[in-house]
């Protein structure tokens, strides 16, 4: 490893880096002061672009068009916490097992329906817009943005207004929006800290701020370094552990108000694959998003309890955060 002054990191303002990874056109430099990781130097957006694959992982199909199981148990715990309509395949099943699952998966209603007042959400980096779908059945009014050409074609499909292209291009009127949800885009954007202002802008008073990203000071992060399941320059542009997450949100003027973990369970089969093989075996983008193993559910429930201890210990995968815009920001 070595260390290099270049540009001033953008959280911290410090120029001290190390240099943990390194290829012809790029390095991955670690702030030794706040611990940001990124990509140096960030590559143009047309470069980026190239990285998706037409059959990248957001194009699939959406979440409405078809009663998947997985879509059918959101709607039944949406069914006992927020009073909506029970799939019908859940409609003989005894009310204790509704409640115990319901309770299990409480965590999957990041977004409740919308309360007195609410009504608009946005979806930045929407992909096809399964998510907005499921907004939508909440009973909000869905707005979302994407940079993925063939992801708006399906999202515009089913009916959604999504803009194509970055939020800062968006243009929406200030104040448009009373929640903004960020999925996986600040780790993929040339610009977190820009698209966090333009959020802030964006947002109500009051206003919440909802993101996950991966959080680069994981344990299976630290266990693997460049072999771990997230660590994929330059698709992944920045790499935040907590700390640094939380004081982005602060410098785009966010409060910041909760901070938890989740760690899904396939990304630690995933890394011990990744790690036992020759990495350039594969396109790292289809590996990542295309491996679908026989042994998937095997796999799963050995290694959930991994991901239960991660996310007690606070070293989880993910990295959820949620904030405020305060209500006397102007
Ligand atoms: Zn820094």
């Amino acid at each position: 490893m070595t260390t290099t002054k270049l540009a001033t990191c953008l959280i911290c303002g410090a120029s001290d880096y190390t240099v943990n990874g390194q290829n012809p056109q790029w390095s991955i430099l670690t702030c030794n002061r706040c611990g940001l990781a990124f990509v140096y130097p960030i590559p143009e957006m047309a470069q980026i672009m190239e990285l998706y694959p037409a059959d990248y992982y957001a194009h699939r199909e959406a979440v409405t068009r078809r009663p998947t199981l997985r879509a059918d148990l959101k709607r039944m715990v949406a069914s006992e916490i927020y009073d909506l309509p029970l799939p019908h395949r859940f409609q003989s099943w005894q009310s204790w097992s509704k409640k115990l699952i319901a309770w299990l998966l409480r965590y999957q209603m990041r977004i409740p329906p919308p309360r007195q007042g609410q009504r608009r959400v946005l979806d930045v980096g929407c992909g096809n817009g399964t998510y907005l779908l499921w907004l939508r059945e909440l009973g909000w009014e869905c707005y979302g943005n994407e940079i993925d050409t063939g992801a708006v074609i399906e999202a515009r499909q089913a009916g959604l207004d999504v803009f194509h292209g970055d939020l800062q291009q968006a243009g929406y009127p200030v104040e448009s929006f009373d929640i903004i949800n960020f999925s996986s885009v600040l780790d993929h954007t040339a610009d977190p800290l820009g698209n966090l202002r333009e959020a802030f802008r964006l947002l109500k008073p009051g206003g919440e701020i909802i993101a996950h990203c991966p959080n680069f000071a994981s344990l299976q992060s630290q266990l693997f370094g460049q072999n771990w399941y997230n660590y994929i320059p330059p698709e992944h542009l920045y790499y935040f552990p907590p700390n640094t997450l939380m004081a982005i949100f602060e410098k785009a003027g966010f409060r910041v108000e909760k901070l938890w973990h989740k760690s899904p369970t396939n990304f630690l089969p995933h890394t011990l694959m990744y790690r036992t093989r020759a990495r350039r075996w594969f396109n790292p983008l289809k590996e990542h998003y295309h491996i679908e193993p026989e042994w998937s559910i095997l796999a799963k429930s050995i290694f959930a309890p991994f991901s239960l201890i991660q996310d007690a210990l606070g070293r989880g995968e993910t990295i959820y955060i949620q904030g405020r815009k305060p209500v006397s920001s102007r």
